[in-house]
């Protein structure tokens, strides 16, 4: 066995060095996916999406950057990429990899988008719900919380298109209910 690698994966739910490096990790990862959704949506001529799918990826950096000023009289366990030990032996970069390409409509985008705030949430949660370390779950619940909010906005964003661009489903709705077409008298 390598000894470099900690011995198995409950490290990352009870040493708080192990779950930040984890977190640095997955933030910067996130903002990679998300630069990456960004330019794509550029190329489409999209700058609306191009500027929100930018600024998550901005949240992510900064994100990463606090948590290693957090660290900052200690040092982050400097893991090779093979060495973290991500629940369900998953790093969250393979899921998303495949789905970036030019073809990806806004849509597309940021449902991709939202996969990648989920998933860092679900990651999040899983650690504060799993570990029995008071801090390492204080800290995995504020994070959780602040990729929910990231995933809200999205999933905004995702139901405002939607309505826009099928004009005939809730806008139609609400204009039966408030706006009733003039009855003949
Ligand atoms: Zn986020």
């Amino acid at each position: 066995m390598n000894a470099n690698v900690y011995e198995n994966s409950s490290s990352l739910y009870n040493d708080k060095w192990v779950f930040l490096a984890h977190s640095v990790a997955l933030e910067q990862e996130a903002a990679e996916r998300m630069h990456e959704l960004a330019e794509t949506m550029a190329v489409h001529n999209n700058y609306e999406l191009h500027e929100l799918l930018t600024a998550l990826a901005r949240y992510s950096e900064s994100h990463a950057a606090d948590i290693k000023a957090l660290c900052k009289d200690e040092t982050l366990p400097n893991f090779k990429a093979w060495e973290y030990s991500w629940p369900n032996d998953e790093s969250p970069e393979i899921f998303y990899y495949a789905k970036v390409h030019y073809l990806m409509t806004a849509e597309d985008a940021l449902q991709t988008a939202l996969e990648v705030e989920l998933s860092a949430e679900a990651f999040y949660k899983d650690i504060a719900l799993g570990t029995a370390n008071p801090e390492i779950k204080e800290l995995a619940g504020a994070f959780a919380k602040e990729e929910q909010e990231h995933a809200q906005a999205i999933s905004d964003q995702l139901k405002a298109m939607k309505t826009a661009s099928y004009p005939g489903s809730l806008k139609a709705l609400d204009q039966t209910d408030f706006d009733p077409p003039h009855m003949p008298e």
